[in-house]
């Protein structure tokens, strides 16, 4: 397992661990002023500063990315299903411009809360299906486009809003259905907050193998959680064993970044650079 007591080479920052603290331009200059190599930006951030300079400044800076968050919210009604493909295909073309190494697929839950406006439905197995669908039909211009594509389980707390894949099994079995050579078009994320509680998790990240293994989110688990979304803990704050899980990834074959994807009211207060030295810290700490 590679050492990341004495540096933080491999620590990525996802933008959403500090969003509310600055633009996308803010958060590249202090990434690059603190020696922080890699992150990971959001749609919307990328969409405030405009795709072109959002382009440059990650290369001004010499910043690499660990991947593009994110394109999904696929299930939808006849109605809307579209709108989706086509934003979709607009978040992956944006990705290639960026030169990021995957696309984050986060793949909706039930279809009024993945894409307002559609009928309500309670239909859990239509929207699985669906995802299915949209995924091998994202993937057919993603293969195209050599932008690998990274399915990311979501804790099943949010099946309704946000993901209705909800296991790294689950993940991982449409990856083999859609992509059955390993091509390496087809992968997923690891999220230890989504995945912690998975009495699998191990067996399912060593079936995953390094082919199917494109990211690897950290946070902390916080006890009591009070929000679903919004209360995730810094790395070392909570109960996840994060270096176990880890070691899971490395022995499985994954050698990329940590990502630092922290969705909490409580740092999105602190200033952004204090926010970034506690990640790096806790990266060498608690990662
Ligand atoms: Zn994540």
């Amino acid at each position: 397992m590679r050492d990341f007591s004495g540096d933080h080479r491999w620590l990525a920052v996802n933008g959403i661990t500090v969003d509310r603290q600055g633009d996308l331009l803010a958060i590249v200059e202090a990434c690059a002023r603190l020696g922080i190599a890699a992150i990971c930006p959001w749609r919307h951030q990328v969409a405030a500063v405009g795709l072109a300079r959002a382009v440059r400044a990650i290369e001004n800076a010499d910043l690499a990315l660990s991947g593009y968050c994110r394109a999904g919210m696929m299930v939808a009604d006849a109605d809307h299903r579209q709108e989706a493909r086509d934003d979709n295909r607009r978040a992956l073309d944006e990705a290639v411009a960026l030169k990021a190494p995957c696309l984050v697929i986060v793949p909706g839950g039930l279809p009024q809360y993945s894409r307002p406006g559609s009928l309500p439905s309670k239909d859990l197995a239509a929207a699985r299906a669906m995802v299915e669908e949209e995924v091998g039909a994202l993937l057919e211009h993603a293969r195209a486009a050599a932008m690998p594509l990274a399915l990311e389980p979501l804790h099943p707390m949010l099946a309704a809003d946000r993901g209705c894949v909800n296991s790294l099994g689950q993940a991982l079995d449409i990856c083999d259905r859609l992509d059955r050579g390993r091509t390496g078009a087809l992968g997923v994320v690891v999220d230890v907050y989504h995945c912690w509680w998975d009495p699998a998790l191990e067996s399912q990240i060593d079936r995953a193998g390094a082919a199917r293994l494109l990211a690897f989110h950290v946070s902390d688990w916080l006890v009591p959680t009070n929000h679903l979304l919004n209360d995730r803990g810094m790395m070392g704050d909570g109960v996840i064993d994060i270096p176990a899980i880890r070691g899971w990834m490395e022995r499985a074959g994954y050698a990329g970044h940590a990502e630092v994807e922290i969705f909490s009211e409580n740092w999105w207060r602190h200033p952004m650079e204090d926010v970034l030295r506690v990640s790096m810290e806790r990266h060498r700490s608690a990662v």
